[in-house]
């Protein structure tokens, strides 16, 4: 292995964060979005996305649109907030469009695992709509012990490992497909 990776030392990557952040407080912070060089002093950053870009308002929800469950904090102050508290609705059915008879449910809770994600969620409420369960199952949500919250697929996933999700007898399958990923 590169000696220079064995030697990477997790506490570096803790000071380059403190030092970005203190610089964001001490007036280094962009007074425009980087996405749409809008000014504004409501800026953003995600804590998931892959490049932290600090950007306006609409400039996070678009880019979330297909990503609800992204932690966001503003900047500079890094308070945490939500996808769902800045607006964010999560369009279940129609391929991720708005459904004309939407039925909005803004107390929904997606627990993954690396915690509980307030969203706000419309499912489809057209004449022949799934049924509420199963559009979250096409989603590959897994409904858990209320009406709602629901597992993601990863945490569902690992539920199971963990022997706490019991599959149902009738869709018993065999041990080969039971392992496969
Ligand atoms: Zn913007
Ligand atoms: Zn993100
Ligand atoms: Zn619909």
């Amino acid at each position: 292995m590169d000696p220079a990776l064995q030697d990477m030392d997790f506490a570096h990557i803790l000071q380059l964060e403190a030092e970005d952040q203190q610089r964001l407080r001490q007036g280094g912070c962009p007074t425009s979005c980087d996405t749409c060089n809008q000014i504004t002093g409501n800026l953003f950053r995600c804590r998931t996305c892959f490049w932290p870009r600090i950007i306006c308002r609409s400039c996070t929800l678009a880019r979330h649109a297909e990503q609800p469950l992204h932690r966001i904090e503003g900047v500079p102050d890094f308070k945490g907030t939500t996808l769902a508290m800045m607006g964010l609705v999560v369009f279940l059915g129609h391929g991720g469009a708005k459904c004309p008879q939407g039925v909005r449910d803004a107390d929904f809770t997606i627990l993954g695992l690396d915690g509980a994600h307030d969203v706000i969620l419309d499912f489809c409420g057209c004449d022949q709509a799934p049924t509420r369960g199963e559009q979250l199952e096409a989603m590959r949500l897994h409904g858990w012990r209320s009406a709602h919250a629901a597992l993601d697929f990863e945490m569902a996933r690992y539920r199971e490992d963990l022997g706490l999700i019991q599959r149902k007898p009738e869709k018993k399958r065999t041990r080969k497909d039971s392992k496969r990923r």
